[in-house]
């Protein structure tokens, strides 16, 4: 098995040059953890609860050449034995496996959750499935199996905070799965849609090293949210030769379009999407903060200047 310390797989993630993903840096190395974990392949679980389904096909549209392609990753390294959109199974036979699976590998399987949990009026608002004529509420799956997984880790920001469907007036209660499973790890892995390269970076670290990455106070894993959009925006000298953007598609720094890339700790600008065509900020939109706690709601005029006032920064430079 190729192995690779710590600091090297961390300062390998973190420090990737924009346009480099992480799936070419850490291909042999995600090939051998997923290879070796466990004996057999390791158990996955993906749960979807309030989503768009977009952090799912922000993952399947990773592709880099001459790495483990996602579809031989999900289907034929990993044992993905549940997830609404790629399985065939349906109905009771689809419960059935889910809740078996997840008894039978009671402390051994991954958990993954995509989309916020609603938790108003006992998770009512959004069940997955029927189970012997009762429906299977999200909440009560996320409580119910996220307390047999080994690990979890909540998928995109809907998943992590309660992102979009949890914005005012929150009708359905929607919360992150941290506030369900609070005893439990829950790695969060954040970004409206969740970027590959930081889900499978984590699952890989997770699967060499048997522990959980370092995190920040919202949980997620510092190797890919540990500065902020600011620190290494494609715009940063713009803004320090205050060569700002009148209007939507000005070159210059987007900060008085509502820019709120000074408070956004995530490394977009080393890795764009869609196998690293572009980001927000290169294709001249303010970054939104999606990757924050409160996302929408307190990042809000999206094109508003935000509160903070970074003369500050302007005079030190
Ligand atoms: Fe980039 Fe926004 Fe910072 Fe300007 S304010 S440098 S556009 S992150």
């Amino acid at each position: 098995m190729k192995r690779i310390s710590r600091r090297e797989f961390v300062r390998l993630c973190a420090g990737s040059a924009a346009g480099v993903s992480v799936l070419s840096l850490l291909g042999p190395y995600i090939a051998s953890a997923f290879g070796q974990a466990a004996e057999g392949k390791p158990v996955v679980l993906w749960l979807q609860g309030a989503s768009c389904t977009g952090c799912s096909v922000s993952l399947l549209n990773s592709v880099e050449p001459g790495s483990p392609t996602i579809d031989k990753l999900l289907l034929d390294v990993i044992a993905l034995k549940y997830h609404h959109n790629v399985m065939a199974a349906s109905g009771q036979l689809a419960m059935d496996h889910l809740f078996d699976t997840a008894e039978t590998n009671k402390g051994k399987f991954f958990l993954v959750v995509e989309g916020g949990v609603p938790a108003k009026d006992d998770g009512y608002y959004c069940t997955i499935g029927d189970k012997n004529g009762k429906h299977i509420t999200m909440l009560n799956a996320v409580r119910e199996i996220g307390g047999k997984a080994a690990a979890v880790i909540a998928a995109g920001t809907c998943a992590a905070y309660g992102g979009i469907p949890a914005g005012g007036p929150n009708p359905t209660g929607v919360v992150g799965v941290k506030q369900i499973l609070s005893a439990k790890p829950v790695i969060n892995i954040p970004n409206c849609p969740m970027h590959p390269d930081a889900f499978l970076g984590t699952v890989t670290y997770v699967l060499t090293y048997g522990d959980i990455p370092a995190l920040d106070a919202h949980g997620r894993p510092t190797m890919f949210y540990g500065r902020t959009v600011h620190d290494n925006c494609i715009r940063r000298s713009d803004f320090f030769a205050e060569r700002f953007a009148q209007k939507l598609g000005d070159p210059g720094c987007l900060y008085l379009l509502g820019c709120k890339g000074p408070l956004a700790y995530s490394d977009c600008a080393n890795r764009g999407w869609n196998n690293n065509t572009s980001w927000c900020v290169k294709a001249g939109a303010p970054c939104m903060a999606c990757a924050e706690p409160g996302f929408p709601d307190a990042f809000s005029p999206f094109y508003g200047r935000m509160p903070l006032n970074l003369d500050f920064e302007l005079v030190a430079k």
